[in-house]
């Protein structure tokens, strides 16, 4: 049961973060799995650090090699693979406009509130991002504050990171009344994924926080199986969505993990469940080290097609793709057959 300040029984955030597993071995035995069929991989951890919070290994099934949870943060052996095309910044992003503030689009800014993250997603764009040249420096979040006050076409900022959540609460709450002081801002929108492997960061003093916010708020968790949503975390987005605050949710395709209709069909339906909209499905950037998790095109439109004919529009996220460099990001156009002979008017 969650208790009505947001969940405070329950181990603080912050310890969690502390005791997460940081080697194969000790998430193996966890899940009373043989390291055997791994080991090859373990080295993978000096691409990129292994990072997960026990709060989302509870989520995985013991003694299943194949739970889509687990594939998503163990390193693996084909990280060390080197395949044309996939690169260390797919994205162009290491170049800012101020360290901590990326200029991407016209409207929107990316304020990058803090470099790490609570779990390490072994397929992430940023894995070789340069946080340490990236972080706000000694004069904090004030130059990004100002560049944005100077720029009368920026309405809306979202927090990311690394995760932004890692932020606390007090610092989280204090640049938004810095933000809220610029009259051209409207919105303020925050990227994480710390809810998903830790629930308890939904904590009720930043939901309230924000609910009171001059800016609306909007909430965009990074969910890429339904088994990531358990009752508690649905507890909790249900009590931030009766708070006013609007929550979305983007996922990217996996193979292996969420690479097939059943999965995107379940997600979506319990993300609803839980008062999120599927926003984006991502196709997944050409990261070096992330091949293994690619999905051909041509499966994923074929995945999208059958989520329409399985779920309300509403409920279908819309497949894209981010290319450096371009003002927004790009739908992967589904080519389907117009829809002939609608028996009813009311669609
Ligand atoms: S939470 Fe997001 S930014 Fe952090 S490692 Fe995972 S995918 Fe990357």
């Amino acid at each position: 049961m969650i208790p009505l300040n947001g969940g405070d029984l329950h181990i603080p955030w912050q310890k969690e973060l502390a005791r997460a597993f940081t080697t194969p071995e000790q998430l193996l035995d966890y899940l009373g799995l043989d390291h055997g069929p791994w080991l090859e991989g373990f080295a993978a951890r000096r691409l990129f650090p292994m990072r997960v919070p026990k709060p989302f290994a509870d989520k995985m099934h013991p003694g299943d090699p194949a739970d889509p949870l687990l594939r998503q943060v163990l390193p693996l052996a084909g990280e060390f693979t080197e395949v044309p095309g996939f690169v260390t910044d797919p994205l162009d992003e290491h170049d800012s406009a101020l360290p901590g503030l990326l200029h991407k689009y016209r409207s929107r800014v990316l304020l990058v509130l803090r470099g790490g993250c609570a779990v390490n997603c072994r397929y992430c764009f940023r894995r070789h991002f340069p946080y340490a040249d990236n972080s706000p420096g000694q004069g904090g979040w004030q130059p990004a504050v100002d560049y944005i006050a100077a720029h009368a076409e920026i309405n809306e900022v979202i927090l990311s990171g690394g995760d932004p959540l890692m932020a606390k609460d007090e610092h989280i709450a204090a640049l938004l009344s810095e933000l809220e002081c610029i009259p051209h801002l409207k919105r303020l929108r925050i990227h994480s994924r710390l809810p998903v492997v830790i629930p308890t960061r939904l904590t009720g003093t930043l939901r309230e926080r924000l609910s009171q916010s001059r800016l609306r708020p909007v909430l965009v968790v990074h969910v890429n199986h339904a088994n990531e949503i358990d009752q508690d975390l649905a507890g909790r987005l249900q009590q931030w969505q009766r708070a006013g605050i609007t929550l979305l949710n983007q996922s990217v395709l996996l193979a292996g993990v969420n690479d097939d209709a059943d999965a995107l069909e379940a997600l979506s339906e319990r993300l609803f469940e839980a008062g999120v909209l599927p926003y984006y499905v991502h196709q997944l950037d050409k990261v070096a080290g992330a091949a293994h998790f690619a999905v051909s095109d041509d499966h994923a439109r074929a995945l999208m097609a059958r989520l329409l004919e399985r779920l309300p529009g509403f409920l279908v996220p819309r497949l894209v793709r981010e290319i450096g460099g371009e003002v927004s990001k790009t739908p992967l156009d589904l080519n389907l057959e117009p829809v002939k002979d609608t028996p009813c008017m009311i669609r």
